[in-house]
């Protein structure tokens, strides 16, 4: 299945990225509070052509995991929309059914081999497939993981979810209910709280802004290092525009601080970023001029 997973390794970590998705979701006045089409044009035009769909103007976004593996461990990063979930105020994520569990095993993945999942926040397209649908009920899709949450995003959307916060979506609000309660029910969820060590190398750290809990984790193995950092950017337009307030961040101020400090940290250290959401090429490496920030793109 060309595409749909790559395969790279960061010194002795494997990681694959296993692909839900990938489609031109959304147009960016709808996404950027501080959009602005003379300054994004030539951003735009400087990007690989699959970034945007120029009839439409839309973004193109991929929803995908990423499994890293090292010494026999497998851990799952984020958990995309899910299959048969309801999701109505957002249609586009209403009752898919793609086959991405038999993706996962293409990568060489039996669910019931995943040792741990982490969950860089808890929005809808992050937690989806914690849980599948089993005789009516939501079930832990990997039944031998724990789910590392944070500690922050836990309190948030578990009080949104009982007062109907308005200034959470509907869709997040479901997916505590439906992809992120059973598993706390059923046990396996493992809280965190600041900088966590998941295992050699691999270094949780928060990376607050689009939600109050977001985290990244921090790639490190024989000199080469990389970093897992959701929805810090949801498109490569954030590296060069980085200043661009979202509509979709609970504290859009915050997270632009964030993707700064991110940005500066990756282009300090030679540090591939990988997001959760950009289209082929998937990452690449940040470069610094001041406080100007490009990409050079990573082959995968
Ligand atoms: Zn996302």
């Amino acid at each position: 299945m060309t595409g749909r997973y790559n395969d790279r390794m960061i010194g002795d970590v494997r990681l694959t990225r296993i692909e839900e998705s990938c489609t031109p979701l959304f147009h960016p006045k709808n996404w950027y509070a501080d959009y602005n089409e003379e300054e994004l044009a030539p951003v735009l035009k400087a990007l690989p052509p699959g970034c945007h769909d120029p009839s439409t103007g839309f973004l193109t976004i991929s929803i995908h995991s990423w499994v890293v593996r090292q010494n026999g461990r497998t851990i799952l990063i984020d958990t995309c929309v899910g299959n048969h979930k309801n999701r109505p105020s957002w249609g586009v994520f209403d009752q898919l059914n793609t086959d991405y569990l038999d993706r996962l095993r293409a990568a060489g993945v039996e669910p019931e081999e995943v040792d741990m999942v982490m969950c860089t926040h808890l929005h809808v397209d992050h937690v989806g497939w914690n849980t599948r649908l089993e005789n009516g009920r939501w079930v832990p899709t990997f039944p031998n993981a724990k789910y590392v949450m944070s500690r922050a995003d836990l309190a948030y959307f578990e009080k949104a979810a009982a007062i109907e916060d308005k200034d959470v979506a509907e869709v997040n609000r479901q997916a505590w209910f439906d992809s992120v309660l059973p598993v706390i029910e059923a046990g396996q969820v493992l809280t965190v709280e600041g900088i966590e060590e998941l295992g050699p190398g691999l270094m949780l750290r928060p990376a607050p802004g689009h939600s109050p809990g977001q985290m990244r984790l921090d790639v490190n193995s024989r000199g080469q290092r990389a970093c897992l950092c959701g929805d810090v950017m949801h498109h490569p337009l954030q590296v060069p525009l980085w200043r661009w307030r979202t509509f979709v961040c609970a504290d859009p101020e915050k997270a632009v601080e964030t993707r700064r400090e991110i940005l500066e940290h990756c282009a300090e250290q030679d540090i591939i970023v990988m997001p959760a959401h950009f289209a082929p090429p998937y990452g690449g490496h940040i470069k610094a001029r001041g406080d100007e920030f490009s990409i050079l793109f990573d082959r995968m």
